[in-house]
């Protein structure tokens, strides 16, 4: 099952994704709206609702094309920060040896980087990320990734029993200013920019995929230009599997329905290449998941944003 978010009539909607052929592209599917109380919270209530052991809420209203809808995030507010791993892809960890892991542990390291990304930067699966303006960053970065989305909760959740706990997929960027995340010692407030978590299109459920042997894309379009596939992984070659991921962010702390685990990205990102690449205005980032689909969003700047946030 897809469970998906959108926007439609001047109203939100939680629902159902399904395909309406079997062409397996995106532009097939349709949406199926279901009786959820708010819809502004996305996926976040029925996810809640299973862990509890209900039902699934009936369909309400009609089918509609993807096209004729604006799909938000699934996860439009999470409860609370993500948990976000940093350096969980070996070749990864190789390409900014030098930089961002220079002063933490080498990347054989018993525990893996655990850091958090502030709910409100959550945006669409075609939304507009907006650059900060060079005086606050002028570093900023993609890192595609697979977000794990937490259904039972618990604490201190064994790596054999992890597995148990997954609701589901979904994909992020993880964008980042780099500058920023190298200047302080922690690294949320590099990661945390309004809009820097584009998030979608949907959350699939953990009975239709295997996050732990997926491959994960990313393509960087410069403006004017043509995609370049910057970053081609497998989460089978990360550091830390997803199981120990859960088992690692659940050791003290409850983890609850909805809770999102963004897992790491592959290889490829700007900082990595020489010289780094940096995102410009008008550059385009798409970030492909096999099994769950594709986010795609703009970086335009702050200045020309339409909307206070
Ligand atoms: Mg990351």
């Amino acid at each position: 099952m897809r469970i998906a978010s959108w926007s439609w009539g001047g109203r939100l909607h939680v629902g159902v994704a399904s395909l309406a052929s079997n062409k397996g592209a995106d532009d097939h599917f349709e949406l199926t709206p279901l009786a959820v109380a708010d819809p502004s919270l996305g996926a976040l209530p029925l996810i809640q609702a299973l862990a509890r052991g209900e039902a699934l809420p009936s369909a309400t209203g009609a089918r509609l094309p993807i096209d004729a809808v604006t799909l938000v995030a699934p996860l439009p507010r999470p409860l609370r920060s993500l948990f976000c791993v940093g350096r969980n892809y070996r070749a990864h960890a190789a390409e900014l040896a030098t930089t961002i892991f220079s002063t933490s542990a080498p990347a054989h390291d018993e525990w893996p980087i655990v850091f958090g990304k502030l709910p409100e930067c959550v945006v669409g699966p075609r939304d507009v990320v907006r650059l900060p303006g060079a005086a606050v960053s002028s570093q900023i970065d993609y890192e595609s990734e697979l977000a794990v989305v937490i259904g039972r909760g618990g604490r201190n959740i064994s790596r054999s029993r992890a597995m148990d706990h997954v609701f589901g997929y979904t994909i992020v960027n993880d964008v980042t200013a780099r500058d920023v995340q190298q200047r302080h010692q922690q690294w949320d407030l590099g990661k945390s920019f309004d809009t820097f978590c584009p998030m979608g299109p949907w959350i699939v459920t953990a009975d239709e995929m295997d996050g732990r042997a997926t491959r994960v894309r990313g393509w960087v379009t410069p403006k004017g230009g043509t995609p370049e596939l910057r970053q081609d992984g497998w989460t089978k070659d990360m550091i830390f599997d997803i199981p120990t991921l859960i088992e690692t962010c659940s050791r003290g702390i409850t983890l609850h329905p909805g809770d999102v685990i963004a897992t790491g990205t592959p290889a490829g990102v700007g900082m990595g290449l020489q010289p780094p690449r940096w995102l410009g205005p008008g550059d385009v980032v798409r970030v492909e998941i096999d099994g769950i689909g594709w986010i795609e969003n703009r970086f335009e700047p702050i200045e020309h944003s339409g909307h206070a946030g």
